[in-house]
């Protein structure tokens, strides 16, 4: 069997067009959407990061401005100014890059961004509010995305096992919560794998719905892969490659071409999740704008 490719980046160009198309209608009713993004320090990835946000934004009519401060920033720095944006009107979302550098607790400058502006989906109200099934505020962005490609894939994971390894905040667990939610869309048998499970091929090999988000390149093979699985790469690592001048490329942490030949769909990296964390991104944004104006949330309602 050989894979047919879930393309992120027609998916998430498509969610982006749809976005545009509410941008204009909510100005036409004076709201404008505003991201504000807060970066910490020059690391080069994050700042490219946070260049793509601010480009996909202003592509689909997002005001955007990004907040840098230097690396030896205070935590009581990036707190005045977290405390400010929460009060500044033209943003109704507010994104800081992760990581930040290590003297910052990421978990206390998540903690300071009002709920209805949380960008990421990742503050303790929005995460409790998913965990209680209610998915009607912004929702973390890599796993919605996940949820999103599945949809336009027309895979439905109602009654599937769904094996995700990887259990960290940012996607592995909220994924597990998302996707054993009684939703449309969702409604799989999860698993959840980590570092400590024993025999992960066992778990691999028996998953339907088989999503990988571990920061281990390559590392799910051929041989951990059920005939016929739909398999989701979230991974994204840098390996060394001669044959390219930067002297490296990106791989996911699925061993795409021997996985490609036995699952039924698969998402490449890149071009698969990376684009959609983006898309979902904006998607919270200007569902965030919309509710501030006492409107429904678009994309999500
Ligand atoms: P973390 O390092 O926070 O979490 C990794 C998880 O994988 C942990 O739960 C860890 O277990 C588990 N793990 C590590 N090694 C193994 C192993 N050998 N077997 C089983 N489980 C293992 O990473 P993130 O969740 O933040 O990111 C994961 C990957 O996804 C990275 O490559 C990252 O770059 C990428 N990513 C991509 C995004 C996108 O938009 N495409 C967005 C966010 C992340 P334990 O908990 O026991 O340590």
């Amino acid at each position: 069997m050989t894979a047919t490719i879930i393309d992120g980046t027609a998916v998430a160009s498509s969610i982006r067009t749809r976005l545009s198309k509410e941008v204009e209608k909510l100005s036409g009713k004076n709201v404008y959407p505003g991201l504000a993004a807060v970066i910490v320090g020059n690391d080069p990835a994050s700042i490219s990061y946070v260049t793509a946000k601010a480009k996909a934004c202003a592509e689909v009519g997002i005001m955007s401005e990004t907040f840098a401060l230097p690396s030896e920033s205070t935590e009581a720095d990036l707190d005045s100014l977290i405390t400010k944006l929460n009060l500044d009107d033209r943003f109704q979302a507010i994104l800081p890059q992760l990581p930040l550098p290590s003297h910052f607790d990421a978990h206390k400058v998540i903690d300071a961004i009002s709920p209805e502006k949380d960008a990421d989906g990742l503050h303790p109200v929005n995460l409790g509010r998913l965990l209680r099934g209610e998915i009607d505020g912004p929702l973390p962005c890599t796993p919605h995305g996940v949820l999103q490609l599945l949809q336009y894939a027309g895979v439905d994971p109602v009654g599937k096992h769904v094996v995700i390894v990887g259990r960290s905040t940012l996607v592995g667990r909220p994924l597990s919560v998302l996707l054993s939610n009684k939703t449309r869309g969702a409604n799989g048998t999860v698993t959840i794998c980590h570092s400590a499970t024993e025999n992960l091929q066992e778990y691999t090999y028996s998953a339907d719905i088989l999503i990988v988000a571990v920061g281990q390149p390559l590392s799910v093979t051929a041989e951990m892969v059920q005939e016929g699985a739909v398999v989701i790469d979230v991974g994204v690592n840098r390996i060394e490659d001669s044959t390219r001048k930067r002297g490296w490329r990106l791989v996911g942490d699925v061993d795409f071409s021997g996985v490609s030949e036995v699952a039924s769909y698969i998402t490449k990296v890149p071009g698969g999740v990376g684009p959609m964390t983006i898309a979902m991104l904006l998607a919270n944004t200007v569902d965030a704008a919309a509710r501030k104006a006492g409107l429904d949330a678009i994309f999500l309602g």
